[in-house]
């Protein structure tokens, strides 16, 4: 088909000065995006999309939120911009971090701001490092994460993310951080016994030294990495962990946060509290550049008795316009009681899940919390064999679906799998829910590797 002059213009411009994250350099883009109302997307085509994974899982609330336009409007309005720096504050600021502690577990009352997730780890790892320091423990400085744990790409996050290509990409390193990652000859066999993660990191803790580490990151369900969930038991067994070898837990709820999974935070299913916990994507559903780092009383009393600068900030820490957004996001989130929708619709896409398992042989191993999902694509899911060539598969699937005009997105292909994530906006209705499973349906019915 013939592509409008404008599209032509766009990608011609694009191609010659734009690097894109997580791209292969040099490529044309696939479409370039217009405007978006709800669950869907158009194109500079003028064709429409159903947004599947809520573009980078952080558009909760959908696209075209006129009430989020107005916030950001009139807080703009206002004034350009606020310092946070040196005394400074502002009013949108302050009001978010009252919001952000009445929705926190219990205990995280203080909010740092960031402009976005990679931020807010290093911030978190930041935090913890100066709060051994006051506590006169200089030597704990080392970090434990995930196999497949995603956090972002800064140099400290970036260090922390164990995702095959992202892990240390340019050679990445947090500088004097010994990064501590379960490697567990389990995982490395394919096998992902969760429960078994707990008994890596204490072998971890023990061999690398309690004394010797700060914190423990975990995206509670983890995210990009494959969309994993807990068992039963297993955020609570961190807990004691955490708790016993005096390591603070950080909890990543960068994708998690604001109702994806159908509670306000992720670790509110099991009635965990961390220590420290990341936020950014869902503070503002996407419409503003913002991230924060909540931090439980018994690290702020702690930090509260430095004493001297903390030299740690970022220019738009605590913009006021993003925190104008955030505020008028959870509220809507609040007004339309999210929580209890997203649940319902939990239900419904299970529901889909469970259909498309039973009627395709090239489906299984599906789980979805909240609105938070994934199916995994198998040659035959009985026998549990897969494709031979797993890459291609998931993205074929996604291209399929993609033809049907639904985005998704294909994680886990580094570990020869191919997992098909589903993480629509948590503003999605009923029947939406059943389109997407509908085109998802057709694409199975027709797939071919
Ligand atoms: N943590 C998690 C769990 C994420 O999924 C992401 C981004 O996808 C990040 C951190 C990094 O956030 P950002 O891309 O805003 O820096």
């Amino acid at each position: 088909p013939v592509k409008s002059k404008l599209t032509e213009e766009l990608e011609q411009m694009d191609v010659q000065h734009y690097l894109h994250p997580t791209s292969i350099p040099g490529q044309v883009p696939k479409m370039v995006f217009e405007s978006g109302n709800g669950i869907h997307v158009r194109n500079t085509e003028g064709e429409s999309f159903i947004d599947g994974i809520s573009m980078l899982w952080n558009v909760n609330l959908g696209h075209g939120n006129k009430e989020l336009g107005k916030a950001a409007q009139s807080q703009m309005e206002k004034i350009a911009f606020a310092s946070s720096f040196a005394g400074y504050s502002n009013e949108p600021a302050i009001r978010l971090t009252k919001k952000l502690a009445d929705w926190s577990p219990d205990g995280l009352n203080t909010a740092f701001y960031t402009s976005g997730g990679s931020e807010s780890n290093d911030t978190a790892f930041k935090l913890a490092r100066l709060y051994y320091q006051i506590k006169d423990q200089p030597k704990k400085t080392k970090f434990i994460s995930f196999v497949n744990g995603y956090h972002g790409v800064t140099i400290g996050a970036g260090t922390a993310t164990k995702i095959a290509g992202f892990h240390r990409f340019a050679g990445t390193e947090m500088v004097d951080v010994l990064h501590a990652t379960p490697h567990l000859t389990e995982c490395e066999k394919g096998e992902r016994a969760h429960p078994d993660f707990e008994k890596s990191a204490r072998h971890l803790i023990e061999t690398e030294g309690a004394e010797t580490i700060a914190g423990l990151i975990i995206e509670p369900i983890q995210g990009s990495g494959g969309v994993y969930m807990p068992p039963e038991g297993y955020m609570k067994a961190l807990r004691d962990l955490c708790d016993e070898f005096d390591i603070l837990l950080i909890a990543d709820e960068v994708i998690n946060g604001f109702c994806r999974t159908g509670e306000k935070f992720a670790v509110d299913h099991w009635n965990v509290v961390p220590d420290l916990m990341s936020l950014a994507k869902g503070i503002t559903s996407g419409y503003a550049q913002l991230g924060a780092v909540m931090i439980h009383d018994n690290v702020k009393e702690v930090i509260n008795t430095f004493g001297n600068v903390m030299a740690h900030g970022f220019t738009y820490s605590g913009h006021p316009m993003a925190c104008a957004v955030g505020i008028r996001n959870m509220e809507i989130m609040e007004e339309m009681n999210l929580v209890k929708h997203v649940k319902a619709m939990e239900k419904v896409l299970n529901d889909g899940l469970a259909y498309l398992n039973d009627k395709h042989e090239t489906v299984g191993l599906c789980r979805n919390k909240g609105l938070m999902g994934a199916f995994e694509l198998f040659e035959n899911s009985a026998s549990g064999k897969r494709f031979a060539d797993e890459k291609k598969a998931g993205l074929q699937y996604v291209e399929d679906c993609f033809q049907h005009h639904l985005i998704l997105r294909a994680l886990g292909m580094a570990d020869g799998k191919s997992i098909i994530a589903l993480a629509p906006p948590l503003v999605i209705s009923k029947s939406e829910v059943e389109s997407m499973v509908a085109i998802m349906d057709d694409a199975l019915t027709n797939f071919s590797v």
